[in-house]
């Protein structure tokens, strides 16, 4: 404590932005004077829990106070803020770790792998669009940015160098490993790749780049956007996640810990040529398994299903998920698997890193416990392939609203368990909640085809 508040002194910080995810994924928080470290990490900074989307905490009482509390270990000086220092922090109730925090949750399913002395690794892939309004309408922020197939665009690159580099900056100086930054498939659609880690800390990365794409967008006018499908006839945002499993270290040497996904042949050598170990396989088998109830915590918007559609876009592909299978270097699955990792595709950019994650280890978990045998790996391109030939082969279809993918987390009593029916109850709440906001517009679609029809 003593070390950490004589750091941050010397970096010049004056104040704490103590800082949590509320259910629906957003970041949320509080600044706090430095003077009251001691008190945000030994005890929480309270805030009204009813104000906080998600929690279903009462007005009145002592369950009516959430507390932030801060992990010492997350302290990061933000760039963007000059003398501030975000600490990341856990939901707690009445002096109870909170039931619906999802980074609870998350530490819970990581507690249980670490009973089992493994440990899950993952790599998150933010896709993301840089917009503009124009009055009703938002558009991608460079008006110049119009091919038809834009992927890897050098130049629509350059005209967002400024920014991008900005963000590359002050995500290295909060130490993360930036590896490459892209023009991605549709107009204003960019993806950033840091390192991959512990399953917790990504979590914790991901949202310390959200705060500084918003941050760093609104000082240039531009809207930084998470939503996952902004543009009807263009690829939507995907945020894949790479997962991976170790084992083997121990807390004084958490270098020797093993990927336990890497396959190995009988004489013990790495087999190059298979992508999953037979644990790998099992974890999957269970991803895969519970694929649909997962589906509600990696795709949760409304707006998440005109991502998981086939059908062509401007540059041809969605490269999203329809089917939930899984093929080696196949983009057209919901999961690619790769040596030693598989890459979980049908997370979008709305999802709530640490929902779906705690999520991926229950099935995995489940997939593991039950020895399940994974499915033919597909080598097709399965937008290609014709539905009753999906279907021939055992596929099922991704979940096609965000009804139904909310029926399947109520009907999966494994990820319902794990999730804790105080989470699940929240969730689903504020979901159904977001449907029949939904269903009760009139969009502009309807107008035009319905107005003068009849
Ligand atoms: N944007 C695509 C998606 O929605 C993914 C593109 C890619 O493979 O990087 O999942
Ligand atoms: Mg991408």
């Amino acid at each position: 404590m003593k070390d950490l508040l004589d750091r941050l002194r010397k970096a010049g910080v004056h104040s704490l932005l103590a800082q949590f995810t509320d259910l629906a994924g957003v970041a949320k928080g509080k600044l706090v004077p430095l003077a009251h470290l001691d008190e945000l990490l030994a005890h929480g900074v309270g805030f009204a829990g009813p104000s906080i989307v998600g929690t279903g905490l009462p007005r009145v009482g002592p369950r009516s106070e959430y507390y932030a509390r801060g992990n010492a270990s997350t302290a990061t000086v933000l760039p963007w803020m000059p003398g501030v220092a975000r600490i990341v922090c856990d939901g707690f109730v009445d002096d109870q770790p909170f039931e619906a925090c999802p980074r609870q949750l998350l530490k819970r399913a990581a507690a249980h792998l670490a009973e089992r002395g493994w440990q899950l690794r993952t790599g998150i892939e933010p896709e993301f669009f840089l917009l503009r309004r124009d009055g009703e309408r938002w558009l991608p922020a460079d008006a110049d940015d119009r091919l038809d197939k834009p992927s890897y665009d050098l130049k629509a690159l350059a005209r967002q160098g400024e920014y991008l580099h900005a963000l590359h900056g002050v995500l290295a100086q909060c130490g993360l490993d930036v590896l490459q930054l892209d023009h991605e498939d549709a107009h204003g659609q960019y993806e950033v790749n840091f390192g991959f880690d512990d399953a917790l800390a990504s979590a914790d990365h991901l949202m310390l780049f959200k705060l500084a794409a918003h941050a760093l967008a609104e000082a240039r006018g531009l809207q930084f956007s998470m939503m996952p499908k902004p543009f009807a006839n263009q690829a939507g945002s995907g945020m894949h996640m790479h997962v991976s499993l170790w084992g083997g270290g121990s807390a004084r040497h958490p270098d020797h810990a093993r990927n336990l996904f890497t396959p190995h042949r009988a004489d013990g050598s790495a087999d190059l040529e298979a992508t999953l170990s037979p644990l790998g396989r099992q974890f999957l088998a269970g991803v895969l398994a519970h694929g649909a109830a997962l589906t509600a915590l990696a795709a949760p918007t409304v707006n998440s299903y005109k991502r998981l559609r086939g059908g062509t876009t401007l540059s041809g592909t969605t490269w999203s998920p329809v089917w939930l299978a899984h093929g080696p270097n196949n983009r057209t699955a919901a999961v690619r698997t790769l040596h030693g990792r598989f890459e979980w595709r049908v997370p979008d950019s709305a999802a709530n890193p640490y929902l779906a994650t705690a999520a991926l280890i229950a099935a995995g978990l489940d997939g593991i416990d039950r020895r399940l045998e994974l499915p033919a790996e597909s080598l097709d391109d399965l937008y290609e392939l014709p539905t009753a030939e999906l279907q021939a082969r055992g596929h099922a279809r991704l979940p096609a609203s965000l009804g139904a993918a909310l029926d399947a987390l109520q009907a999966d009593d494994v990820i319902r368990t794990a999730l804790g029916d105080a989470l699940v109850e929240q969730f689903v709440r504020l979901k159904r909640e977001e449907i029949d906001a939904y269903d009760t517009q009139i969009s502009g679609w309807e107008l035009q085809r319905y107005a003068a029809a009849f």
